[in-house]
């Protein structure tokens, strides 16, 4: 049970303790981080704890790989649980003692129909116009009767009457017990149903507040009618709009509801992704941009707006640059390094990367674009050259720039590589023969990095080190002047 707060005999709150309950049939998608997010959020912001319940009872669609991908994808976006994971499959024996104590207190009964004879039973209820449903033909048998038949275990619905919540996203929701049938709990095969489960675990982990996506709604009934009759305390019900792709369908792969593992991959931060998720439906005056920590403060269900979100890959692009920009390079580290392994790259180390981040920050949109652009300064040599920037940059009168640039920069102590020797050295350079800064930085950038962009390029300079600048100059002017060779003939 929930630890209860009691102030002078008065119960005031219980603690709040919320969960996330993935099935572990697929990877974690958008969608159901986005559920885990607010999960998260919900529970920080108001003191609360979160557990997480991997709901494994469908053994056929269950499978490890999915629920390392869950973990990986909640361990990525932060969402370590407070509590779990815990496997639903484990409390197997305990949702069949429920179904059975209902059953001993006359709660539930059991259903020996075979599915022929349901079938049957909807074709009339069809062909009557009335809405296909189990009409609880079995309620009234005598179990005595029954022997050892094949059978399932019938919750006994209320028949009339209706059941209501206060929906803390939805507001005041209504169903009437009419409308609901006889849920099975426990089919023949004695596997308990997804709502028994639901309900008992729920209850056995002190859960005071099941948030979830809206298309639960219809389940939400069948189970505050399930603990009522068990005797448990109600949680709160909050239930999620689902997100929809720009063209207003259900959000579906196309639309971006693939693996978050896959919002890794194509380089964004899970800052970012956390800050985009949250954004769709949730707002805190015009505040677009937020850390982890102040939506840990701030964030509340209650606020989300009801209608469907509409998921917008160029915003999540956007914000996700933003995110970059406005890191810590020391947060930017671990993120990049699994980038720079990605694409085979020896990893400098920590301090080195601290150093190389902030050069390229504002620059990138995704950390895939920050990997492939600081990879110039993580490579030995340059084995191709960008055939466009050489023909448009490279001509013969700036043999003698770069040579006389090469042979100056050498000269200088490593001990003086630094902005300001830098800088004066390529001066030097533009004086003596009279150019323009643009005329000689393109081709000095395509020796030094194989394309034509990079940071400034007194920086790229300076990342590079001497020995390395000084080799690359070099190994650049044989290149070029191989080109200008073929280029003539
Ligand atoms: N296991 C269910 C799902 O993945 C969630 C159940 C719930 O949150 O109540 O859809």
């Amino acid at each position: 049970m929930a630890p209860k707060i009691l102030t002078k005999g008065l119960k005031i709150s219980m603690a709040l303790r919320t969960r996330f309950a993935p099935s572990p049939t697929g990877f974690l998608h958008i969608g159901g981080a986005r559920t885990a997010l607010f999960c998260h959020l919900h529970a920080r912001a108001h003191g609360g704890t979160t557990v997480l319940r991997i709901e494994d009872t469908d053994r056929q669609r269950s499978s490890q790989e999915a629920v390392d991908a869950i973990l990986e994808g909640m361990r990525w976006m932060g969402l370590t649980p407070d509590e779990g994971p815990f496997f639903q499959s484990a409390h197997h024996a305990r949702h069949l003692e429920e179904a059975h104590r209902l059953l001993a207190e006359g709660k539930a009964y059991r259903c020996i129909c075979s599915v022929e004879e349901l079938d049957a039973m909807r074709e009339e209820q069809r062909n009557k116009g009335i809405k296909p449903r189990y009409d609880g033909r079995c309620r009234d048998r005598d179990p005595a009767a029954l022997g050892s038949a094949p059978s399932v275990i019938r919750f006994k619905t209320p028949q009339t009457g209706e059941v209501a919540w206060d929906d803390m996203i939805q507001g005041t929701i209504r169903f009437d017990n009419n409308e609901l049938d006889d849920l099975i709990l426990v089919r023949s095969d004695h596997s308990p149903t997804y709502n028994l489960a639901v309900v008992v675990d729920d209850h056995d982990m002190g859960i005071t507040l099941v948030l979830r996506g809206e298309d639960h709604i219809s389940n939400t009934p069948r189970q505050i009618h399930l603990l009522e009759a068990l005797g448990y305390q109600r949680p709160q019900y909050a239930h999620m709009p689902l997100l929809h792709g720009a063209d207003g369908a259900k959000l579906s792969k196309r639309h971006g509801a693939v693996s978050v593992l896959h919002y890794r991959e194509s380089g964004f931060l899970p800052a970012a992704v956390n800050n985009y998720l949250v954004r769709l439906g949730w707002s805190h005056g015009d505040q677009e941009i937020f850390t982890m920590q102040e939506l840990e403060s701030l964030f509340d269900v209650r606020r989300l707006g009801r209608s469907a979100t509409i998921f917008n890959m160029e915003k999540l692009l956007w914000l996700n640059g933003q995110h970059i920009r406005a890191a810590k390079p020391d947060d930017l580290v671990s993120e990049l390094s699994w980038h720079l392994n990605r694409l085979g790259l020896t990893n400098p180390g920590q301090e080195r990367l601290r150093t190389i981040i902030p050069h390229f920050q504002e620059r990138c949109k995704t950390m895939v674009e920050m990997s492939e652009k600081c990879r110039f300064l993580l490579i030995d040599t340059i084995h191709h050259y960008d055939e466009e920037g050489v023909r448009r940059h490279v001509s013969p009168d700036l043999h003698r720039p770069l040579e006389s640039l090469c042979t100056k920069l050498e000269a200088l102590d490593e001990s003086t590589w630094d902005h300001p020797s830098i800088e004066h050295t390529f001066k030097s350079v533009l004086e003596e023969f009279q150019l323009k800064m643009g005329k000689l930085a393109q081709p000095v950038r395509l020796a030094l990095t194989g394309t034509t962009t990079s940071p400034g390029i007194h920086e790229t300079l300076l990342l590079l080190g001497r020995a390395k600048a000084v080799s690359r100059l070099k190994a650049g002017l044989i290149f070029f002047h191989n080109a200008l060779r073929t280029q003539a003939n």
